[in-house]
């Protein structure tokens, strides 16, 4: 039986480690290195569900706020033909 140990953005929901082994004979199990617990990836996607979201939520803040910002920009350069403000990718 053939390990690897992978870091994925996933956290053991027993001891909070982010160290999983994969093996490769049980496909899509995922052993924690730290405590042993198995999980199967998708288990442990909605155990993490909450953490998820909590990212999902920071980056729509971080957007709106971009939005807010390139508006009162747009507001300051209202009639000028020189200056355009367009939103940066
Ligand atoms: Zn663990």
């Amino acid at each position: 039986m053939q390990e690897f140990s992978v870091s994925v953005s996933l956290l053991c929901p027993i001891c909070g480690s982010d160290q999983f082994k994969c093996d490769e004979e049980a496909e899509g199990s995922i052993i924690c290195a730290d405590c042993g617990y198995e999980s199967f990836r998708d288990e442990l996607v909605s155990d993490n569900s909450e953490q998820i979201d909590a990212e999902e939520l920071c980056g729509e803040v971080k957007e709106q706020l971009e939005e807010k910002m390139l508006k009162s920009l747009q507001q300051l350069f209202k009639g000028s033909t020189s200056i355009k403000v367009k939103r940066g990718h």
